[in-house]
């Protein structure tokens, strides 16, 4: 059989981006000033129902632009889970302060509130919880611990663009959020980020840092050490254009969610993403868990028979504990949920343009795996 590879993600530019893009061409505007950023900026704070957008260059700098602001640096210590993408976790490490990563709830794979009380000291200045694989965390609790402790909440909403806790966007949550779109995010602007806030302080910082630090009042007069965090007008051009279509995206990855939970629902051993009564999760990659004893093969034997149908796969995060780069910060603690998902996970594709039959060619292939 020659069939198509099925790749993991794949952007749907298909709405107003070229157009959008073209204008900013024509027109000259194709470095950090133009119409487009402040358009962006102000379309997806709208969308979030936060006050204040300042878009950036991707995720990761927006984090760091979200550290900064907050005043956060050397020997202070941030709450971060210990499994999540690096990036959440080195950005604390380049603002200079101390990353503290727990362990995981094993329900929502996300921050376990609990494991923070018992993790705050007197150097705690700030919780930096995730939304893994389109999942809300607990965020009302985590807020509330953060607010009994005088802490600081960073949202990194990078994989859950859309997704809700009791009715409310995540974002909208934390004194600062922060959302990447990069190429394989439920919107994208190629690489690109943004951080939200309702804090006007807080804006004015961010902008006058993602801008060298210069003053907004006195042309080439530094008042901060700031950094070039910028957005172009490219990358938001195409950003407005996939923010018209994001309602749009979601349905379409809710349906490819329903189809690939119903086909596999008859397969033993695998588990799939916890439904919580007022948790809206979007589909970012379909992830799931491999139970080996029941499936009778493993997460990483799974990839490998994948792949060679020519569907590709992504292990889940390896938690930062097991990398020894991060030994200094992890040593002597334990991680056991961290440890089971990381090794049991695997994300499937998920874009909006699959077709069912995609769909179906890959529960197919893992109801095949579980007979040989
Ligand atoms: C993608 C991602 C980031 C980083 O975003 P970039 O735009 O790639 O720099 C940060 N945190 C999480 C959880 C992510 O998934």
């Amino acid at each position: 059989m020659n069939e198509d590879f099925i790749p993991m993600a794949k952007p749907d530019l298909s709405g107003n981006e070229m157009k959008y893009v073209t204008n900013c061409i024509k027109t000259n505007w194709i470095s950090s000033q133009g119409e487009y950023v402040e358009r962006f900026e102000k379309n997806f704070s709208d969308y979030c129902d936060v006050t204040h957008g300042i878009a950036t260059s991707n995720g990761t700098v927006s984090l760091h632009l979200a550290l900064k602001a907050l005043g956060i640096g050397k020997g202070d210590e941030v709450i971060v889970p210990n499994f999540t993408f690096a990036a959440t976790v080195n950005t604390i490490l380049h603002s200079n302060a101390i990353p503290v990563p727990i362990d995981i709830d094993k329900n929502s794979w996300n921050l376990d509130p609990e494991k923070i009380i018992e993790n705050i000291n007197e150097k705690t200045k700030a919780i930096m919880p995730v939304h893994i694989y389109g999942q809300p965390c607990e965020i009302d609790r985590i807020v509330e611990i953060a607010e009994d402790n005088g802490l600081f909440v960073i949202e990194d909403c990078a994989e859950a663009h859309g997704a809700e806790f009791s009715g409310k966007r995540v974002g909208s949550f934390g004194d600062i959020s922060s959302f990447s779109f990069y190429g394989n995010k439920i919107i994208t602007t190629g690489e690109g980020g943004i951080c939200l806030t309702d804090n006007n302080d807080l804006k004015n910082k961010m902008e006058k840092l993602r801008d060298h630090g210069m003053s907004p009042n006195k042309r080439y007069w530094h008042e901060e050490i700031g950094y070039n965090y910028r957005m172009t007008n490219i990358q938001a051009a195409v950003g407005v254009a996939q923010l018209e279509r994001i309602d749009s995206f979601l349905e379409k990855r809710n349906d490819i969610y329903d189809l690939y939970t119903k086909e596999l629902k008859n397969i033993k051993g695998i588990e799939t993403q916890y439904d919580f009564k007022n948790r809206k999760k979007v589909n970012w990659m379909y992830s799931i868990l491999i139970n080996e004893n029941e499936f009778g093969k493993s997460r990483d034997e799974v990839r490998e028979i994948l792949k060679q149908n020519k569907i590709d796969s992504r292990p889940f995060f390896y938690p930062i504990n097991k990398m020894s780069l991060y030994d200094e910060f992890t040593n002597g603690k334990k991680y056991p949920n961290s440890e089971i998902i990381g090794r049991k996970g695997i994300s499937l594709p998920t874009f909006t343009q699959m077709k069912t039959q995609d769909v179906k060619r890959i529960t197919k292939t893992l109801e095949k795996i579980t007979d040989i």
